[in-house]
């Protein structure tokens, strides 16, 4: 017997869990394995937001429920946050929410905004989430085509109409998951603008917001002048800080839409553990030199990874944020095709592009996740052994 909805019928296995057990399947024959092929930071989490998780941990007033939309500190770190870096005042009472996590937002907003049958406008190729939150809720996706020729933006005006008139939502993200894109605020205007004119709300996905380099300052989609009637961001501490299993995130901009989403997170869970909040305010209020330092080891990784990419064929321009490279697939393969020979060949793991949506079909991705030893390492193989099938 099959208990489950047709709902969960319909939704494909998730891609790294796939992923996992093909890499647990070599790991088993003996293959030193090395996975570029999941987006976790390898680095450790600075030291100073550990000690304040576990000194927060020792008062038991801290083991309480939480609150349901944030402790108000971490809301406020938030907002000041938001001023600092963009410029962009924020009410953090009403135009801030914590998350368990920015995926758990990014899942619960679908259904906070579209009815069955709704349509949520979604990048592609992009982050799995989107799409499967549309189908989650019993609504539909439609895939934005975004290509090499577009700069992986996508092109508003090829929505067709009968699709806008059905929308309810449209996601965004920048610098993008995996396609390393990154955006100035003029895109965000055009966005704002077209949203405005179509009535549909975006939710701009900056996960990645301060993975950037060489001197690229990653923009806020509230930094453009009446976004918040339209627009919410959702962020993360998971990259930034290297925090992905503390589960910390926010959502900041549109009141409506905030209060909105909030209604349903109180009926569906009841916030993050204080501890992790309190250390995540901290994490906002101190030194963030971290951050220059993690995208230093990145910026080096990436010179690695791309020096060695160019010399099986495979040429891409630096990326100026996220820690991926995303690279068309060399010598005819398809993108299937090429990851499994190179999990094969040499144990080295890199998500296929299709994986993504259909647009990314063509295309690999590599995570910069891995020590700079194992990067030369993976690179090696792929040049020595790899160089056999790509003639
Ligand atoms: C990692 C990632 C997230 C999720 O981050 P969490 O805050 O850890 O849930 C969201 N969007 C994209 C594009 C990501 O790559």
């Amino acid at each position: 017997m099959n208990f489950q909805s047709n709902r969960i019928g319909q939704i494909p296995p998730y891609l790294f869990a796939e992923i996992n057990k093909k890499k647990e399947e070599l790991k088993k024959a003996g293959v030193d394995i090395i996975d570029l092929g999941i987006g976790d930071p390898d680095l450790p989490t600075p030291k100073h937001i550990i000690d304040k998780l576990i000194k927060e941990s020792q008062d038991p007033r801290n083991l309480k429920y939480p609150s349901f939309s944030g402790y108000s500190e971490f809301k406020q770190a938030v907002a000041d946050f938001y001023w600092r870096q963009y410029q962009v005042k924020l009410d953090p009472d009403t135009e801030v929410l914590a998350l368990i996590g920015s995926k758990e937002g990014i899942a619960h907003i679908v259904p906070t905004l579209i009815d069955p049958g709704d349509y949520v406008l979604v990048p592609d190729p992009s982050y799995p989430v989107y799409r499967m939150a549309a189908l989650l809720a019993n609504g539909q996706y439609y895939n934005m085509p975004m290509t090499k020729e577009t700069d992986f933006k996508p092109d508003f005006q090829a929505i067709p109409a009968e699709i806008l008139s059905q929308s309810k939502l449209m996601f965004l993200n920048y610098p993008g998951n995996p396609t390393s894109a990154t955006v100035d605020i003029g895109f965000f205007l055009e966005a704002v603008e077209f949203s405005r004119k179509h009535h549909i709300p975006i939710a701009h996905d900056s996960a990645y917001n301060m993975v950037t380099f060489d001197g690229y300052k990653a923009p806020s989609i509230l930094e453009v002048e009446g976004a918040k009637d339209i627009a919410v961001e959702f962020g993360s501490l998971s990259k930034t800080y290297n925090m992905t299993g503390f589960r910390i995130g926010y959502v900041v901009g549109n009141k409506n839409i905030i209060k909105a989403l909030s209604v349903y997170k109180s009926n569906t869970d009841t916030g993050q553990l204080t501890p992790v909040q309190k250390a995540a305010a901290f994490a906002l209020n101190s030194d963030q030199s971290c951050i220059a330092k993690h995208n230093g080891i990145y910026k080096e990784r990436m010179k690695v990874m791309l020096e060695g990419l160019k010399i099986i064929g495979v040429e891409v321009s630096p990326p100026k944020g996220s820690f991926f490279i995303w690279a068309p697939v060399p010598g005819g393969y398809t993108s299937a095709g090429f990851v499994s020979s190179v999990m094969e060949q040499t144990g080295v793991i890199l998500t296929p592009g299709n994986a993504f949506g259909p647009s990314g079909e063509g295309y690999f991705r590599a995570s910069l996740s891995v020590p700079n030893e194992r990067l030369y390492e993976a690179v090696n193989r792929i040049k020595e052994k790899l160089k056999i099938v790509i003639t």
